[in-house]
């Protein structure tokens, strides 16, 4: 069940049960207290009219032989009326005077009174005497007939001087008149439509506070899975001072937070992996000449041997080495020896190809890999390096300076591996270095 449906349902179940509550409660309270008050008011006449007609004639025989009860009780209103009575009934029913907005009642009896328009009186008083034989039965006891126990509870004296003459008690219970009764209904009307007037308003209130309630959720709700599909930064509307509100707030908060502390985390991420590659650079390469060094050689000449023997295509390897590097060294310096080292690195790496491999093997020997390159081209080009190593402007360093390189040149991948292949062209090396330095010695 959706939130929206809850809420509505709360406040329906809510708003049903404050009215069934007040207005039941009402009903009832007011009902019972319409006919307390009726009862006692029929009652207190009743016993104040049977008080004044025995007290009259002194005892219940004297009083009947002399003047029906009704007949007295007639009287007694003509005269307070202050106005001629009416032809006397010989019914022996009292008919009190109506409280203001009531219509006459008829506590009856001994007998039955006339029915009232919806059929019955709404009370009947007992008349008994002071041995509780009854002497007017209200219809549910015999004259003569001893009242029980439950009866007597109920009963006034009526007493005339300090004698005890009678007892009256009443009998039966409230039957509301027609009057009372459009009452009644009326009252009942008016908790239906409180009832029909709340269900309808907490329909409304709850259509609209969970129209405005879901519609704030389901803002979060968008942002939360927006926010995971991977756009971190996400605003979702504040409105109010609410839960909804502060929740909305704190989201927002929560959403830039950790859109910042994204953009942070790739910032340092790239940093990492710029650093990475720098370190991994700095690792296959010589700190001298900036060339690659042996271990990115060794490595490398592996892969392209295995390329070249797969595809059946050319490679050669070349070492070379600086002649009489020693004597640079100590003829005109260290430094003059790095300088060295630095232009020989600088003038192999200028004349690479792309694809081309070389690296400082260790001390003044350097090492180069010439893939799709058949033996005569490649010794060719480690001519025309020898050549240029040798006729480069060494004077500018120094002006007794002369520096020149022999080299090796090996092509037969038959040798097996790439170290093989060097070790053949370190043995041509040193042919070319026995063979008088300054060349290229090659098979
Ligand atoms: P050959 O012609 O037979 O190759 O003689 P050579 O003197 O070049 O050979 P040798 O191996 O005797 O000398 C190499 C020298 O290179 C020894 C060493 O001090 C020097 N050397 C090695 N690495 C460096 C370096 O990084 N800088 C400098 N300046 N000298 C270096
Ligand atoms: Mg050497
Ligand atoms: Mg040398």
């Amino acid at each position: 069940m959706s939130l929206r449906t809850k809420f509505m349902l709360a406040l329906l179940l809510t708003g049903l049960a404050a009215v069934a509550m007040v207005g039941g409660l009402a009903y009832v309270g007011m009902t019972k207290k319409v006919d307390i008050i009726r009862r006692q008011s029929a009652a207190n006449h009743f016993y104040e009219g049977m008080s004044s007609y025995l007290q009259k004639y002194g005892s219940w025989q004297a009083a009947t032989a002399a003047e029906p009860f009704d007949s007295f009780m007639h009287s007694r209103q003509d005269a307070q009326r202050n106005r001629p009575p009416p032809p006397p009934e010989q019914d022996g029913e009292e008919r009190p005077e109506p409280p203001p907005g009531e219509e006459p009642q008829r506590p009856g009896g001994g007998r039955p009174p006339p029915p009232r328009a919806n059929g019955e009186p709404p009370f009947h008083f007992i008349v008994a005497d002071e041995q509780f034989r009854v002497l007017l039965g209200a219809g549910a006891y015999r004259p003569g007939e001893v009242l029980p126990e439950s009866a007597r509870k109920d009963a006034h004296a009526v007493k005339v001087g300090d004698r005890v003459v009678a007892y009256v008690s009443p009998e039966g219970v409230f039957t509301p008149s027609k009057q009372e009764q459009q009452y009644i209904d009326a009252m009942r009307e008016a908790l239906l439509a409180g009832v029909t007037g709340a269900a309808a308003l907490a329909l409304v209130l709850g259509v609209l506070l969970s129209r405005g309630l879901s519609r704030k959720l389901s803002h979060l709700t968008s942002a939360v899975r927006a926010m995971h599909s991977g756009s971190l930064l996400q605003r979702v509307p504040v409105e109010g001072k609410d839960e909804v509100a502060a929740l909305a707030s704190a989201f927002n908060d929560m959403s830039e937070q950790l859109a910042r502390s994204h953009e942070e985390l790739k910032e340092s991420h790239q940093t990492i992996l710029a650093q990475a590659e720098q370190m991994r650079e700095l690792s296959v390469r010589d700190a001298l000449t900036k060339l690659h060094n042996r271990r990115h050689f060794d490595e490398q000449a592996t892969t392209l041997f295995s390329h070249a023997v797969r595809h059946k295509r050319p490679l050669s390897v070349v070492i070379g080495d600086i002649d009489f590097f020693k004597r640079i060294n100590d003829q005109f310096s260290h430094a003059t020896g790095d300088a060295v080292l630095r232009q020989v690195g600088e003038i192999l790496r200028s004349h690479m190809r792309l694809s081309d491999l070389v690296a400082r093997y260790g001390g003044e020997e350097f090492v180069i890999a010439f893939p799709e390159t058949e033996l005569p081209q490649a010794a060719a080009l480690c001519d025309k390096l020898r050549n240029m190593i040798e006729g480069f402007p060494w004077h500018e360093v120094h002006p007794d300076l002369k520096v020149t390189m022999s080299m090796g040149v090996y092509a037969d991948l038959a040798a097996g591996t790439a170290e093989a292949m060097l070790q053949k062209a370190d043995a041509l090396l040193y042919r070319a270095k026995q063979t008088g330095r300054n060349r290229v010695c090659f098979a």
